[in-house]
């Protein structure tokens, strides 16, 4: 235990996360967004990353991976599946690979739909999970790789992992989400609560994140493909739950 987690906002609606090991004061930075805010969070806490576990490949979660290498000498790890467009990337990973940080196990996990080789980053003994622009809170991510079959997978994944797991994305959507959400189930009163705080903590201009997976899996509707009362809204009682799932993307794509 003792894993410390900072999470601030960069670019316009991104988080950065940086993640600190008490005993060794070690310091890991999931993606690099932007330098600047980068390094202001870097300044405050007084935590040097010495390695980047990095998600995908997009250029708002790798734009400052070589200044903050030159910076810091830190280490990058990524994706084998897109390694050859992560900037100063060392390391590869890929479904399964066990990583060590300051004596904290990660497991990798693939999930790819939003970009081809995305993986999302799991902390099993500390019960966090950084997965970046998969799942968000009350969404998941756009399809520009890989077709909603294969985000379907990913997502189950993800639902998998024990309910009380602390969940980190890569940007701050939910109330946008929420939006969306409640067009597909109307009738969830854990959802329409849920909706209610988030209007009031983006008010308040307060982060909507972390969440959990239990969370999700209560009101989260690109989770939630099994469940009877959102079936009956897309008038999809019998489908397949990929089907469902890829009905909901569809859905938000054009809301
Ligand atoms: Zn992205
Ligand atoms: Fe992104």
């Amino acid at each position: 235990m003792g894993l410390e987690i900072d999470q601030f906002m960069c670019r316009s609606d991104n988080f950065g996360v940086l993640v600190h090991d008490k005993a060794s004061g070690e310091t890991a930075l999931i993606d690099a967004p932007e330098e600047s805010t980068i390094l202001a969070a870097v300044e405050r806490t007084g935590w040097k990353p010495s390695v980047i576990l990095t998600t995908h490949h997009h250029a708002d979660h790798v734009e400052a991976n070589l200044a903050l290498k030159e910076r810091f000498g830190l280490k990058i790890i990524g994706p084998k599946a897109e390694a050859d467009k992560i900037p100063g990337i060392d390391e590869t990973v890929a479904e399964g690979s066990k990583l060590e940080f300051a004596g904290h196990r990660i497991e990798v996990i693939e999930t790819p739909g939003h970009t081809a080789g995305h993986v999302s980053y799991y902390f099993p003994d500390d019960g966090v999970a950084f997965t970046a622009d998969t799942l968000f809170a009350l969404g998941c991510g756009r399809l520009f790789e890989r077709p909603a079959p294969v985000m379907f997978e990913s997502m189950k994944k993800l639902a998998a992992l024990p309910a009380a797991t602390v969940i980190y994305c890569g940007h701050e959507y939910t109330l946008a989400n929420a939006r969306f959400a409640i067009t597909v189930d109307p009738t969830n009163s854990a959802l329409k609560e849920r909706v209610a705080k988030i209007e009031k903590l983006r008010a308040d201009e307060k982060p909507t994140l972390p969440t959990t997976i239990g969370e999700e899996l209560a009101t989260n509707p690109f989770m939630r493909w099994h469940d009877p009362a959102i079936r009956k809204t897309l008038g999809m009682e019998n489908a397949p739950d990929v089907d469902v799932f890829a009905e909901i993307r569809k859905r938000k794509d054009n809301f």
